[in-house]
């Protein structure tokens, strides 16, 4: 026991001896490999700045945005020329580095996506352009429906593309819908994320699995583009596709953390997949966007996260920064 003034003991008599805290963690660099911050606020942006984002890509190939149903080439194509467009200001903005993500994403059908196949070399070849994606087969669409080998041949030219460019590819791996709880009223669909749900397409992969076939159909496309597994990197890694995508693949797997609300990935998943298969092939990631509820500070907190659960600060630092540099050509 401590000699304390105190009038009758208070805990901090009985502390033993303190804990070594990680303090170098407080000031600790972070990439954001798979956000949408072009879409975000100025103080959205901020926040990432104020917590330490050295440097994040900022994917433009959402249909959430194109605001014309069906959606059309062009519309995408705006959305990758739109995110160039501001990319510059954004980073003299807020002082990180922002680089940028461009694909043709699968979430609805697009009509005539060979145009934006065509198109996409010339975009690769651009410096601030540093992976394609997010795609990746979805086992429902929004809209429109697209058939499955259709997808699947769309995601495996956009892998075909990085293989010619020496560019990663982000997939887009879709969540395992959560069983059970309250569903919201239908005519008000989830509060949170702007969706008109009632413009869901009926689902065009229906097995007892749909989101880990999606994947296995992308790692199908990969395999068959001749792509390196280390050059995809899986965002949206959960329950239902961690242990296949570190098995049967090399590929890296991100965990998406900056919407748990939705899809109940937290940092608590990531400790455990560090756990189960080390650090080498893990990355973190926000995907934060202004048509979801979102955290730009998700990274940060889940750096305190992961040490809390027992992550070492070696582990850490390589799954938010130093796995991140390996596969994407970030500058800093
Ligand atoms: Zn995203």
């Amino acid at each position: 026991m401590t000699d304390y003034p105190t009038s009758r003991p208070t805990d901090a008599a009985y502390l033993g001896e303190q804990p070594e805290l990680p303090r170098e963690l407080l000031n600790l660099p972070w990439i954001d490999i798979h956000n949408h911050a072009h879409t975000l606020s100025w103080e959205d942006r901020e926040r990432y700045a104020l917590s330490g984002c050295q440097s994040m890509m900022m994917v433009a190939s959402g249909y959430h945005w194109t605001p014309y149903k069906p959606v059309s080439a062009d519309d995408i194509r705006f959305l990758w020329d739109d995110a160039i467009n501001r990319r510059a200001a954004i980073e003299r903005n807020h002082f990180f580095e922002a680089k940028l993500g461009l694909g043709v994403h699968t979430g609805v059908r697009i009509e005539n996506p060979d145009e934006l196949l065509d198109a996409m070399a010339e975009y690769c070849e651009l410096p601030e352009v540093i992976a394609i994606g997010e795609t990746g087969v979805t086992p429902g669409q929004h809209v429109a429906s697209w058939d499955v080998d259709s997808q699947q041949a769309v995601v495996q030219a956009q892998m075909e593309l990085a293989d010619e460019h020496d560019l990663p590819v982000l997939l887009h791996t879709p969540n395992q819908s959560s069983d059970g709880g309250r569903s919201y009223r239908s005519e008000l669909a989830v509060p949170g994320y702007e969706k008109n749900t009632s413009l869901g397409a009926d689902p065009v992969l229906d097995g007892d699995n749909p989101a880990l076939e999606s994947v296995k159909r992308d790692v199908e496309a990969m395999r068959d583009a001749g792509l390196d597994d280390r050059q995809v990197v899986a965002s949206h890694a959960d329950d239902n596709n961690t242990e296949y995508l570190m098995e049967e693949t090399e590929c890296y797997l991100s965990y998406t953390i900056g919407h748990s609300w939705l899809i109940g990935v937290t940092a608590e998943d990531v400790a455990d997949a560090i756990d189960e298969y080390g650090p080498e092939r893990i990355m973190v990631d926000t995907d934060c966007a202004n048509v979801l509820r979102t955290d730009p500070f998700a990274l940060k907190r889940a750096i305190f996260e992961l040490y809390r659960y027992g992550i070492d600060e070696d582990a850490i630092r390589q799954v938010v920064l130093e796995n991140p540099r390996t596969v994407f050509d970030f500058e800093s």
